[in-house]
C-alpha cells in the first residue's frame, strides 16, 4: 500500500503550533512577526505568490507588507528600499521575489539583505551556516518542509540512499544538505546527469525539484521508495508536479501529491522562519 504524504494535514498541525508560539511571542515582546515582500513589476506569477503569502500570514495573525517597485526601477532604488526594510524594526523577514527587473543586479542586491531577516535562507551566509551546521541560520522553507514531511511520516533516512534532482540554491542544494545532515547518502542530480532513470532507481528517497511536468516516470523509481515532488507546473491550467503521479504511486512506497504535498508545508515553514527571525532580532 502506498502512503500518501499528506502535506495539507501536516501543514495544518504545524500551523496551529506556530500560531500558538507566535501568540506567546507577541504577548511577551509586544511585537507582531512581520514579513515584507520586495519585488519589481507586476508579473502575474509574483502577484499570485504574494497573494498566497498574504493569506497565509494574515490568517496566522502575522504582519504582512508588500513593496512593489516599478518594472524598470533603477538598481539604486531597489537597494534603498531594501536598506530601509533591513533597518525597520517592525519588519522581521524579507522575501525578495524573483525574477527581479533586468535593471536590478540580483546578486548584488542579495548580498545586501540582512541575513537575520533572510527568511527564505538564500543569503550566502545562511547557506554556508546550513552547510556547516553552525550557529543560527535560516533554512529555505521548501526543503525544510520536505524534511518535516519525511520526519512526520517517520521515513528512515540514516544510511539510506537519497537522490535529489535539481541543484538550485533554494530547493535542490539545501534539500541535499538537510538529507546529508540526517545521515543519508546523497546524490545531487541535474540537467547534465547521465542515465538519470537508473541513477534515481538507486534511491530509497527521491526528491524532485526541476519544474518539468511528468519528468519522473515509473522507470525512475525503485519499488517501495519515497518520492517527494517539489515541482510546480501548470498544464492546461491545472497545477501538476514533476512526477507522473498515477504511474509512480503504483511503484512508490510513499509519495507527495501535487497539489497538497510539499506546497502547503512550504507555506507554513515561511511562517516558522519569520517567527524565528522575530525572536532572534528581539534577543540582540
Ligand atoms: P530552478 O532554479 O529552475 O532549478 C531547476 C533544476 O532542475 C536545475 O538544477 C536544473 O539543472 C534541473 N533540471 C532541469 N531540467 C532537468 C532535466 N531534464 N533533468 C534533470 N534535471 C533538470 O528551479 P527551482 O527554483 O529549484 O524550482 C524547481 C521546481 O520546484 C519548480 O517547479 C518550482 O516552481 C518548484 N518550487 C516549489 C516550491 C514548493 O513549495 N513546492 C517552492 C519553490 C520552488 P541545471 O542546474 O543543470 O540547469
Amino acid at each position: 500500500m502506498t502512503t500518501i504524504l499528506d502535506g495539507k494535514t501536516v501543514a495544518a498541525e504545524r500551523r496551529e503550533q506556530i500560531v500558538a508560539e507566535a501568540q506567546q511571542f507577541i504577548k511577551q515582546s509586544g511585537q507582531v512577526p512581520t514579513i515584507a515582500l520586495l519585488r519589481g513589476g507586476e508579473d502575474p506569477a509574483l502577484l499570485s505568490h504574494a497573494q498566497s503569502v498574504r493569506r497565509s500570514f494574515e490568517k496566522a495573525g502575522f504582519g504582512f507588507a508588500e513593496h512593489a517597485l516599478a518594472a524598470d526601477c533603477p538598481h539604486e532604488e531597489m537597494v534603498e528600499r531594501l536598506r530601509a526594510l533591513n533597518s525597520d524594526p517592525a519588519v522581521h523577514g524579507i522575501l525578495i521575489q524573483e525574477p527581479l527587473p533586468a535593471s536590478v543586479d540580483a546578486d548584488a542586491l542579495l548580498l545586501l539583505l540582512d541575513p537575520r531577516k533572510d527568511v527564505d535562507g538564500v543569503h550566502p551566509l545562511n547557506a554556508g551556516l546550513l552547510q556547516q551546521q553552525r550557529g543560527l541560520y535560516h533554512i529555505p522553507s521548501t526543503p525544510l518542509g520536505g524534511i518535516v514531511l519525511l520526519e512526520k511520516y517517520e521515513i528512515p533516512l540514516t544510511g539510506k540512499r537519497a537522490v535529489v534532482i535539481g541543484r538550485s540554491d533554494i530547493v535542490g542544494k539545501p534539500m541535499a544538505m538537510l538529507l546529508l545532515h540526517r545521515h543519508a547518502t546523497v546524490t545531487l542530480a541535474h540537467s547534465r546527469s547521465e542515465n538519470l532513470p537508473a541513477l534515481c532507481r538507486e534511491a530509497d528517497i527521491l526528491c524532485v525539484a526541476v519544474g518539468r511536468a511528468g519528468l519522473v516516470t515509473w522507470e525512475f523509481v525503485r519499488e517501495g521508495a519515497t518520492v517527494l515532488d517539489f515541482g510546480i507546473n501548470f498544464v492546461d491550467g491545472k497545477l501538476t508536479g514533476d512526477v507522473a503521479y498515477q504511474e509512480v504511486s503504483e511503484v512508490a512506497g510513499a509519495i507527495t501529491p501535487v497539489p497538497g504535498g510539499t506546497g502547503p508545508v512550504t507555506s507554513v515553514m515561511l511562517l516558522a522562519n519569520t517567527l524565528n527571525a522575530a525572536r532572534w532580532l528581539a534577543e540582540r
